[in-house]
């Protein structure tokens, strides 16, 4: 339990800057992106692994939960504090280790913004390819914990592709150091790629070893519009079963134009979607200069077809903002709709994102709720947003049966719970659904391995 002695040797060992309880700080990390919040009793601010592995061996020795913080930008309640827990957030622990161009990779703690991982490395020819969107102030340790992806995954994998080592710290205290610098590695259990997406509950991430590849030369885009959803997710399908892969494949629903049309002001209509637009495809060829065109030229292709209404390309910076504008304010615009969504990051196989899309629709029916859709189709991942209003109570009703109805929806098609944020606390009740009784029992022993007194962020990711 922690109490005022916890306090005071916790104070002992990081000093009182570090350690904090005061109201206004308990109040700023008692939430993630989740709309629930659960206040805990200190925040943690640790500099180095051997302070991470000393709050470890405190939280064993007096039992109390720990609970690691990037940002506390997922929105499953990740971060979210657990009831008499205490929050460890990685921002000190916001160093670039080593930067070996090399070899390409950099060693970096995981309080370091993602992006900044990805600037560093384009000053030397290369980039850090995962490009969650919230990578402009998301931590590493974040994306690691929770195998973060973004538009360019779909050609060059998520955060889990790109980790050849870790350290970090068992929920028992030992330090754990694993993989290698090497690109190739076939030595111990791979234990790394097992700590990433783990969600904090195996272990903290005090260190990692990430791989670096070159960067493309250039980048063009198409903004392809269709007249049908069916239209959008049929050339999804051809773009997937031919040769070029694109760098990024992304999918607006009809739902998703018509709140840009209604809510997405002048960027929408300088971005000027022909008429009877029902769905648009963004798509992303990167590479070299003078391959960079022949891509998209085999991109455009595939991409025309039944229903298709228009097909715009952009070879220089601003002509690729403009086609992006619209998708870009879809976020804001969404938020006109209704106060408050509730964002699902579903993922089917991509011969069902037609399916899904369908179903998707229909269940906005028959809920009587408005659901907007729209993410990375290459992947067959979307973020489906079911609009509602807090205080209506009828229709968080509506929208609830609807959710637990698109769960099913999405395992029956073949798919899974979470392409990005994983489980944290909101998505719980939904794995047994998934993933059957003696898997279940087998990640249950693996938790217990790590974490024998079960004090990392427990109540989250695998049922009780
Ligand atoms: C606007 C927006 C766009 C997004 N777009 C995408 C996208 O395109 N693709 C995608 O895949 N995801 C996307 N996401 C999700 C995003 O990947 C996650 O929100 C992000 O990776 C979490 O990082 P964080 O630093 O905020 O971690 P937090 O939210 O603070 O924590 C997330 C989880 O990681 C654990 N954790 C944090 N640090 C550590 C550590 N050092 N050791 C062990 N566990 C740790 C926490 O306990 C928690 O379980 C998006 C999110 C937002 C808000």
């Amino acid at each position: 339990m922690f109490t005022a002695a916890t306090f005071a040797e916790l104070t002992a060992l990081l000093g009182p800057e570090r350690v904090r309880a005061d109201a206004d700080t308990l109040s700023l990390y008692a939430r993630d992106e989740t709309p629930r919040s659960c206040t805990p009793q200190a925040v943690l601010f640790p500099r180095s692994h051997e302070e991470v592995v000393a709050i470890v061996q405190r939280a064993n020795a007096h039992d109390f939960p720990l609970v690691a913080r990037g940002a506390g930008s997922g929105n499953v309640g990740g971060a979210m504090p657990v009831p008499g827990g205490v929050v460890l957030s990685f921002e000190c622990m916001n160093a670039i280790l080593e930067f070996d161009a090399g070899n390409r990779l950099v060693v970096v703690q995981p309080g370091v913004v993602t992006d900044d991982i990805d600037r560093l490395a384009r000053g030397a020819g290369l980039m850090y390819a995962p490009d969650p969107g919230s990578g402009a102030y998301s931590r590493i340790g974040g994306n690691l914990a929770t195998n973060a992806a973004g538009p360019r995954c779909v050609k060059y994998g998520a955060t889990r592709d790109h980790v050849l080592g870790l350290r970090a710290v068992s929920g028992d205290g030992r330090e754990l150091r694993l993989g290698s610098r090497t690109s190739k590695y076939a030595t111990a259990y791979d234990l790394a790629r097992l700590l990433v997406g783990s969600e904090g509950t195996l272990a903290l991430i005090t260190e990692a070893t990430l791989r670096l590849i070159p960067a493309p030369e250039t980048v063009a885009t198409l903004r392809v519009c269709y007249a049908s959803n069916a239209g959008a997710c049929a050339a999804v399908r051809r773009v997937m079963q031919q040769p070029v892969v694109p760098s990024a494949l992304e999918f607006m629903d009809r739902r998703a134009i018509d709140v840009l049309t209604l809510y997405g002001g002048e960027q929408v209509v300088n971005a000027g979607l022909p008429a009877g637009t029902q769905a648009v495809l963004m798509v992303e060829a990167d590479g070299a200069r003078d391959d960079v065109p022949r891509q998209i030229a085999a991109l455009e292709k595939v991409l025309v077809g039944e229903g298709m209404l228009e097909i715009l390309a952009g070879f220089t910076a601003a002509d690729i903002a403009r086609l992006w504008a619209a998708r870009k304010s879809l976020s804001m615009a969404v938020k006109q709709i209704a106060p408050l969504k509730i964002n699902e990051d579903v993922v089917v196989p991509i011969s069902q994102l037609a399916s899904l899309v369908q179903a998707i629709d229909s269940l906005g029916h028959a809920h009587a709720v408005p659901i907007v859709s729209f993410g990375h189709a290459g992947n067959g991942n979307l973020h489906v947003n079911i609009m509602v209003h807090p205080d209506d109570a009828a229709e968080i009703e509506r929208a609830r049966a609807c959710h637990d109805a698109l769960v099913e929806t999405v395992l029956a098609l073949g798919g899974s719970l979470s392409g990005e944020h994983g489980i944290g606390s909101e998505k719980r009740r939904y794995v047994a659904r998934e993933i059957d009784a003696g898997t279940l029992a087998m990640l249950h022993d693996v938790k217990r391995l790590f974490d024998p007194m079960g004090i990392l962020n427990p109540g989250k990711k695998l049922p009780d």
